[in-house]
């Protein structure tokens, strides 16, 4: 398989070209200007420009469907150059704002939610990327590429900032190397310049591959799919959990550098009649005291042949009422994109037929 350019950092490419300023050119190409071809590319030699595209491709990835929220939210189903398909979500969290006089006062707000793998290893029961087993790392390139396409695809300009999530399909520590040379390409500031401040990685709870981001010191934030505070009930729901349990990853979580303004996500994802009752907001509280965190709670979103239901509105408020009253930061995840197949997974299945 042709390997592209965008699996590698600037210091890479560095060192592969004679001349050390030609790779901060190139990113600029690749990540400011939104070329599509290395011939675009004409401050750069054109042996150089050959070399590189007999070598590499620019983009590994293509735009193969997408679908519209009518809160402005699109989900791309992307195709890798090998024909398998992942689902990447962009996420309108605020609107542009304009005065009276009909002059943007605020650029809208944009996050880009990625995906890690083709397929998952992890097998959550309430996953639908899991149903179709685990098929392939993506590279850093394929992660990389799904933001500077959505960039392109709804002409964010390439100077705006957008926030990443590593939340889409596949269990990103479980593609580690990848991921961090993800993280520090979206950071360079010859690049998209998104400070990991700005990139969120979610997981699935490997314990041990917490301690070790943590260790890269990137500054990246952290967010843990947690869904039960129970060992029982989370083995049920996330078989990995026999290998690292609750106590382990809060453990990991005590340990891991968290910039002093931000806290560590929990991802709670409410099922109906399995974790939505008032005695698991009460274990939970008390599993959370002592880490600076917030609480994010998702509605399951149901889909063709899962047992699992979504919770009752007044169950999920009267949860984070809990919660909220003790003095915990709650959210609740909005249903962003409801109205097209929302939770990630779901449009790929749709396209594969499963
Ligand atoms: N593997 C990582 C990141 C990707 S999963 C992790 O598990 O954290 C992305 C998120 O989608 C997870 O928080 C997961 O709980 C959620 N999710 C999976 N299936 C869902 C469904 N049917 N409804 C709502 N959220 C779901
Ligand atoms: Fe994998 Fe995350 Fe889905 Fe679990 S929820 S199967 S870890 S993608």
């Amino acid at each position: 398989m042709k390997q592209s350019i965008l699996d590698f950092t600037l210091e890479e490419i560095e060192k592969q070209v004679t001349q050390k300023f030609r790779a901060k050119q190139l990113y600029n190409w690749i990540y400011q200007q939104n070329v599509d071809s290395f011939s675009q590319m004409n401050n750069v030699p054109k042996s150089l420009r050959e070399e590189l595209a007999k070598k590499y491709l620019l983009l590994p990835l293509e735009i193969l469907k997408k679908e519209q929220s009518r809160d402005g939210s699109i989900k791309y189903l992307f195709k890798l150059i090998d024909g398998h398909t992942i689902e990447s979500v962009l996420l309108k969290m605020k609107d542009a704002q304009y005065d009276n006089e009909g002059k943007l006062v605020h650029h809208a707000k944009f996050t880009i939610c990625v995906s890690t793998q083709v397929g998952c290893k992890v097998g959550c029961a309430f996953c639908l990327t899991a149903k179709s087993g685990f098929i392939r790392n993506l590279t850093a390139g394929e992660i990389v590429g799904q933001v500077l396409e959505i960039k392109k695809d709804v002409n964010i300009a390439s100077n705006r900032r957008v926030n990443i999530v590593y939340m889409g399909m596949g269990e990103p520590l479980d593609n580690f190397d990848n991921l961090v040379k993800s993280i520090e390409i979206f950071r360079n500031e010859n690049g998209l310049s998104i400070s990991p401040k700005r990139q969120t990685v979610s997981t699935s709870g490997i314990s041990s591959k917490i301690k070790r981001l943590g260790e890269t010191g990137l500054g990246v934030q952290l967010a843990i799919s947690l869904h039960a505070v129970d060992d029982s009930l989370r083995e049920k729901l996330i078989p990995m959990n026999r290998a690292y349990n609750i106590a382990s990853i809060v453990k990991a979580v005590k340990e891991f550098p968290v910039n002093t303004r931000k806290r560590v996500m929990f991802e709670y994802l409410v099922i109906k009649d399995v974790n939505d009752d008032i005695n698991s907001a009460k274990k939970l509280l008390k599993l959370l005291q002592g880490i600076k965190s917030k609480v994010n709670l998702i509605y399951f979103n149901p889909y063709p042949g899962t047992k699992f239901k979504r919770p009752s509105r007044e169950n999920m408020e009267n949860f984070q009422k809990y919660l909220l009253d003790r003095g915990l930061l709650c959210t609740i995840r909005e249903s962003k994109g409801i109205d097209i197949s929302a939770a990630c997974g779901q449009l790929r299945e749709q396209e594969l037929g499963i």
